[in-house]
């Protein structure tokens, strides 16, 4: 026999229990995001390697380490997408949409990232998210992290997750804060990891987010933004405070959420979890008003977040509960194939969930039934039908019709 094949490291299949919880996530975003008008785009799964290359930033972690870039048989750079945000900018581009303003997206599938895998990380997970395209009001940002609460809430993840949010300022802001932080790291270069030594040449505010321990306890000491923001940034942020606690939507500020992507500007936030361990980040984005220009658009301000689908799952309590199935046992041999087919078909054009037992005859039909906890079966004897209560083994022949009746609301 030739050895069994694997899956890939940081892959893995979603069956059973896994799939009712993703298909849930999705679902529950999907109905969530169109009550705020939200519509779902579908971008390609790889991209131009220059559309993440040119805008998560030459530095970030995610360029330098994660991406999974090839080379195709015509000679182009292809990257599979490791985010959903530069692909949606990409495609209100190429779409002709950057006059048609405001442009409201919603969207979910796979990205990759060529990580170490451990629990809640993988080099396939899914996200679902969201972009607010053309406003560049403190509002926007306070509907679309309203927006994320709700889906949490209706998760019933909220009450397991708080939200974190900081400003990063305006360019004036930003370059003041750089330069404090280059001064403050440069007195502890000695201590920093390797890592965050060539932050502090390249991009100083990602030493913020490491993940060393090391790193982090001097960043508890690190000067926070609030002193260097502008007035008009100082305002900005004052204003998304105010309209989230309008939305109701309970926060604490943390000036060490920086992102780990270069296109943020103003809002950064997170919905953090104790209950992960150190894959705490359920939902994270920020405001990024000079994407679409970077990528060749012209200047549309955004704001969006992301969130991990497998990381939601772990928190969430049971899928929604799959409504139990009708069972019907056509007998061996005497046709009652076809009586089965017009039952099925009946009760299936009702809307009632119902299954045809493919298991040669009664016993082992019954068994099917019982491995898919069904609470109905029927059996289908000579043309005629019995239904069977599955719970206290009661049963009595009805009618077509009278059966269908029983079972619609
Ligand atoms: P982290 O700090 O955990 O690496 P990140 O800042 O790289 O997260 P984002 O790029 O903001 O993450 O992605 C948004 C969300 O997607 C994260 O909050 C997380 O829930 C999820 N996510 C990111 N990377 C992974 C991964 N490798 N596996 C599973 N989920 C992930
Ligand atoms: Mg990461």
């Amino acid at each position: 026999m030739p050895p069994q094949l694997q899956p890939v490291r940081g892959t893995r299949d979603i069956i059973g229990e896994d799939a009712a919880r993703h298909a849930y996530v999705v679902e529950t975003a999907r109905r969530v995001t169109a009550l705020y008008g939200f519509s779902e785009w579908q971008t390609p799964i790889f991209e131009d390697t220059k559309v993440f290359s040119r805008t998560l930033g030459e530095t970030s972690d995610v360029v330098t380490k994660e991406m999974y870039t090839f080379e195709d048989r015509g000679g182009d750079s292809i990257t599979l997408r490791p985010e959903g945000t530069a692909g949606v900018c990409r495609a209100l581009i190429t779409n002709g949409l950057t006059q048609t303003l405001p442009q409201k997206v919603f969207y979910q599938g796979p990205m990759f990232r060529y990580e170490r895998p451990q629990k809640g990380r993988y080099r396939q997970f899914h996200q679902i998210g969201v972009e607010l395209l053309g406003p560049s009001t403190p509002l926007a940002d306070a509907e679309v992290i309203a927006c994320g609460w709700k889906i949490l809430g209706e998760l019933g993840v909220a009450k397991d997750v708080m939200l974190n949010i900081n400003t990063l300022g305006d360019k004036e802001s930003r370059d003041n804060y750089r330069a404090a932080l280059v001064e403050f790291f440069t007195g502890h270069a000695e201590s920093l990891s390797a890592e965050s030594k060539i932050r502090l040449e390249k991009n100083p505010m990602r030493i913020l987010d490491s993940k060393d321990e090391g790193d982090r306890k001097i960043v508890e000491n690190a000067p926070s933004s609030a002193a260097y923001l502008s007035a008009a940034a100082s305002a900005f942020y004052e204003k998304l405070q105010q309209n989230l606690a309008s939305f109701g939507v309970p926060f604490v500020t943390n000036p060490n959420i920086v992102r780990g992507l270069d296109y943020y500007n103003h809002t950064a936030f997170e919905f953090v979890t104790t209950a992960l361990g150190a894959q705490g980040t359920v939902m994270a984005g920020g405001r990024y008003d000079g994407l679409v220009e970077q990528m060749g658009g012209p200047k549309v301000p955004g704001v969006g977040w992301a969130a991990g689908i497998e990381r939601l799952s772990m928190l969430v309590e049971t899928a929604a509960s799959e409504r139990a199935s009708i069972i019907i046992i056509p007998e061996k041999g005497d046709g009652s194939e076809t009586t089965a087919i017009e039952a099925a078909t009946a009760l299936r054009g009702q809307d009632i969930k119902a299954e045809i037992s493919f298991q040669s005859g009664m016993k082992n039909g019954l068994k099917y039934a019982n491995r898919m906890s069904a609470t109905w079966a029927v059996l289908v004897q000579e043309g005629s039908l019995i239904l069977k209560n599955l719970e206290d083994g009661a049963q009595s022949e009805v009618a077509l019709d009278d059966l269908v009746a029983r079972f619609s609301k």
